[in-house]
């Protein structure tokens, strides 16, 4: 979707802070980070949530939480929040499926 800036990142259209990527996830420093380490986790795939993404793709989103628990290991001793924000009344901004990977330092986010 031309109109999604996740879909532009996946594509190489905006330049992102890439920490990970695979064949199906590409997972980049949030560009407003709530946390110490605040890493998005994104299906190259575009769908608008992630109960869209599990129903379409559960084997991507299994491996979105691979791909989490990696970042985590390397930058947070492997204990993390993985937020995903659903739905514009809970604060989700960009409708590409994507989950926050934040460490503990984020206990206090409401966003
Ligand atoms: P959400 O509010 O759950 O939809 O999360 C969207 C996140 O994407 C926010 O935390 C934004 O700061 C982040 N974001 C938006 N544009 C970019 C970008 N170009 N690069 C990295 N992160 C971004």
């Amino acid at each position: 979707m031309t109109d999604c800036i996740f879909c532009r990142i996946v594509a190489g259209e905006i330049p992102a802070d890439v920490v990970a990527r695979t064949d199906a996830v590409i997972a980049f420093r949030d560009i407003a980070p709530k946390a110490p380490v605040h890493v998005l986790v994104v299906p190259m795939r575009h769908e608008p949530n992630v109960a869209a993404l599990a129903a379409a793709a559960p084997e991507v989103l299994a491996e979105m939480a691979a791909v989490a628990q990696q970042i985590a290991d390397a930058e947070c001793g492997g204990e993390f929040r993985w937020i995903f924000n659903t739905g514009a009344a809970a604060g989700q901004t960009v409708f590409h499926a994507h989950g926050h990977v934040m460490n503990s330092g984020s206990l206090g986010w409401d966003a």
